[in-house]
């Protein structure tokens, strides 16, 4: 399922034929399993390289392949000359104003090298108290103008370190920076580039995080404002990422359930889809398809909205599996009606399924779960921003944030870690059922200008239940390609 304007055929018709239509760039996605050389072919510009923190992030990007620069004639010698040794390069020169160094290796130096950049800027401490004019914001407006002539499906990632934390001024640049992300990313989305903001507690949290963010697994993830903190599970987490663990998805038959089983399958994971008994035919299938790729799926029948349902849900596993290492509350509903038209039971179903349905079943595979297993709970831009005769699906999906913050605060004495996912405009089934004007519009408040596909939730919810995300937890990340509203 792709977007007609994705397709080969009608951009090479549009791009004869004059229209005033903006085509989207296509996004350069994951194929397949995760590897450890997935920024292989993309190149890295490091802004600033003092201090652990620096180094982890720049060491992770040139461990998943990626071709560093250093443009830090300040940075530190001995951590400069670790890239280097690495195969990485030094650059002399400052990251200055437009025109200078670190706006011409963004365009590709004297080769015009066009490979993706993943272009990392540790924000710095502003010197003195004036933040209006100071070499701090300074250098944001640098790496911003570097950014904007960027190659295609690029990454800009804002780094805020320790030494922002705990005082006034490092406060307001901390805002300054969120600030300036938020609309950085609004203008870098239609070439395909994303821009975060990173708020390092850990170096290594830090550095995995941003392996993640400059991967093609987070294509059609922008405006992300994460806090990389130390792992709640300790050693736990480094244990195998994904291979060998049992996950239940719910809600899995089909659309975004059903991408995240498969998805997880391909990674080595045992998942259990789970989903209503009236969805066996379309579960059966998704459970066939990981079977036939030498995957290991269960399906197990169960309405989640329902106590006897959650707890056979935890009997099948316990009997089968004895554990539990990850679980993806996905299955979800809309019954949408204005206020007005809107019945008691349109209003309870929702709630029920879409929210009440994650206790049932958090409850009942409690007992399963291990430290370092780690919850993903789907909520929705809807519950960030509210949406026209979506009260009760907002309202549920809303809850389903708080939730996710509870549960991550609840279980971290127990090594547990929760996530929220706020999918945008996805193309599944759910989406399919909107009339056409809606779906164009919801693809043109994008700042990618295009819908996202379930696989682009399914290698977010990959990457929040496994290590390489041991230090992310309480938190909501939209996958969205940038929607304009609900910020
Ligand atoms: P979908 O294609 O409708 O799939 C949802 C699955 O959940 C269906 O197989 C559905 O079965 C199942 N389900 C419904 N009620 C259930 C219950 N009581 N117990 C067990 N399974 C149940 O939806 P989707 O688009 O993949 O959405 C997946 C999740 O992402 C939902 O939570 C949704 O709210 C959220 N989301 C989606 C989008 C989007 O753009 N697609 C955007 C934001 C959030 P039936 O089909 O038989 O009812």
């Amino acid at each position: 399922m792709d977007d007609w304007s994705l397709n080969p055929n009608v951009r090479k018709l549009l791009q004869r034929v004059p229209l005033p239509i903006s085509l989207p760039t296509p996004l350069r996605r994951g194929t397949g399993r995760s590897t450890a050389g997935e920024l292989t072919g993309t190149r890295a510009v490091v802004t600033h390289l003092r201090d652990a923190l620096d180094l982890a992030m720049a060491q992770a990007v040139q461990q998943a392949g990626a071709a560093v620069t250093v443009v830090d004639p300040a940075g530190d010698a001995t951590l400069t000359g670790r890239i280097v040794d690495g195969g990485g390069q030094f650059v002399a020169g400052t990251a200055d104003l437009p025109g200078g160094v670190l706006h011409a290796i963004a365009q590709g130096g004297a080769t015009g090298d066009r490979r993706p950049v993943t272009l990392i800027h540790r924000v710095i401490r502003p010197h003195g108290v004036d933040l209006a004019v100071n070499e701090a914001t300074d250098a944001l407006l640098s790496v911003g103008h570097a950014a904007a002539s960027l190659p295609p499906n690029s990454r800009l990632l804002l780094v805020l370190g320790p030494d922002l934390r705990g005082d006034s001024l490092g406060g307001l640049m901390t805002a300054a920076t969120q600030g300036f992300m938020r609309s950085a990313f609004k203008e870098l989305g239609k070439s395909g580039t994303t821009c975060h903001v990173i708020r390092a507690e850990d170096a290594q949290s830090a550095a995995a995080l941003a392996a993640f963010l400059a991967s093609p697994r987070a294509a059609f993830l922008t405006g992300l404002d994460l806090l990389a903190r130390k792992s709640v599970a300790g050693d736990a987490a480094d244990g195998p990422e994904l291979d060998g663990k049992v996950v239940l998805v719910t809600g899995a038959a089909r659309g975004i359930g059903a991408s995240i089983a498969e998805r997880l399958a391909l990674e080595g994971s045992h998942v259990w889809i789970n989903d209503i008994a009236q969805s066996q035919a379309a579960a059966a299938d998704t459970v066939a398809q990981i079977r036939a790729r030498g995957g290991h799926a269960e399906f197990v029948a169960a309405d989640v909205g329902t106590l006897s349902g959650a707890q056979a849900i935890a009997d099948a596993i316990g009997k089968s599996a004895g554990r539990l290492d990850g679980v993806i509350h996905n299955a979800g509903i809309t019954r949408d009606r204005t206020l007005k038209k809107m019945s008691v039971a349109q209003w309870r179903q929702v709630l029920q399924v879409n929210f009440g349905a994650m206790h049932l079943v958090q409850t009942a595979v409690a007992p399963l779960l291990q430290p370092g297993s780690a919850m993903v709970l789907m909520s929705s831009v809807m519950g960030i921003s509210g949406n026209f005769g979506q009260t009760n699906y907002s309202t549920s999906k809303s809850a389903v944030i708080e939730l996710a913050k509870q549960w991550a605060v609840d279980g971290q004495a127990r090594g547990l870690r929760a996530n929220a996912i706020a999918p945008g405009f996805i193309l599944t089934d759910m989406t399919a059922q909107m009339p056409v004007i809606n779906r164009e519009m919801a693809k043109q408040l994008t700042a990618m200008l295009q819908p996202g596909l379930p696989l682009d939730v399914a290698e977010l919810a990959c990457f929040l239940v496994g290590g390489q995300s041991r230090g992310v937890t309480g938190q909501v990340l939209r996958c969205d390609g940038g929607m304009a509203f609900g910020a």
